[in-house]
């Protein structure tokens, strides 16, 4: 399968998501604008951009996302999350009331780098990219202040602040690789969305030879789901 063939979804209710698409578009795949629940169907991957969680995630229950996008990350949709994707796709946002989708085991506090002044970068060394160290631009950015056993960590700040980790389809970033010119975590990316798309390629094959399935392409079962279904108010 080549890139152009990979939709990927930039959910696009608020934040930098005209930023992803155009990085997706530069690796020569297809970015797919997700706002309502049928722009899911068909895609690769979703990326939840940078911007306002508490918008994003007021925008996704009014427009009934939560629920389609738990699915599929439980059907195992490769999940790519940056700050305000971060705290999206976190099991617990502390001393915030928005419940976040509770699909990767970690706990962020948002903001706590500080107001939009202390805004940073900082070269990162993040495990699985190759070449020379990764500009890691943080805008009030939350830290990511627990970690599940599941969670894999693939970067740290000097003072050992972790802001990139990974469990099993999905990974988040709090900061912004789709504000820089270097592709890499994009690519890193869509190397997980064409491994996603290789297995359910398998399962097919599988089936139409009447073989078991299981293995490769059984789907994973990502996150804990809490908050995929409670919707407090
Ligand atoms: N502070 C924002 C939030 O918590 C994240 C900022 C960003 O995405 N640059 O939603």
């Amino acid at each position: 399968m080549t890139d152009s063939m990979i939709r990927v979804g930039v959910l696009a209710l608020q934040g930098s998501f005209a930023e992803h698409a155009r990085a997706l578009r530069r690796l020569g795949a297809e970015p797919v604008e997700v706002r309502l629940p049928p722009d899911l169907t068909g895609l690769g991957g979703l990326i939840l951009p940078g911007g306002e969680s508490t918008t994003i995630l007021k925008l996704m229950d009014t427009y009934e996302l939560r629920e389609p996008i738990c699915r599929a990350a439980a059907e195992g949709m490769p999940m790519l999350g940056t700050c305000a994707g971060v705290v999206c796709l976190s099991t617990q946002i502390s001393s915030h009331r928005m419940q976040p989708l509770g699909l990767m085991d970690i706990s962020v506090a948002r903001n706590a780098f500080g107001r939009q002044v202390e805004s940073f970068e900082e070269d990162l060394a993040i495990a699985g990219l190759e070449g020379p160290s990764f500009r890691g631009v943080f805008i009030r950015a939350p830290i990511i202040d627990r970690c599940g056993s599941g969670v894999q960590v693939l970067s740290r700040l000097r003072n050992g602040t972790v802001v990139a980790c990974r469990q099993n389809a999905i990974m988040v970033t709090s900061f912004h690789p789709e504000f820089v010119d270097d592709l890499r975590v994009h690519e890193y990316f869509l190397g997980m969305v064409h491994d996603r798309a290789a297995a359910l390629n398998a399962i097919v094959a599988d089936r139409r030879t009447g073989a078991t399935v299981g293995g490769a392409g059984a789907p994973v079962q990502t996150g804990h789901g809490r908050g995929c279904y409670a919707e407090p108010r």
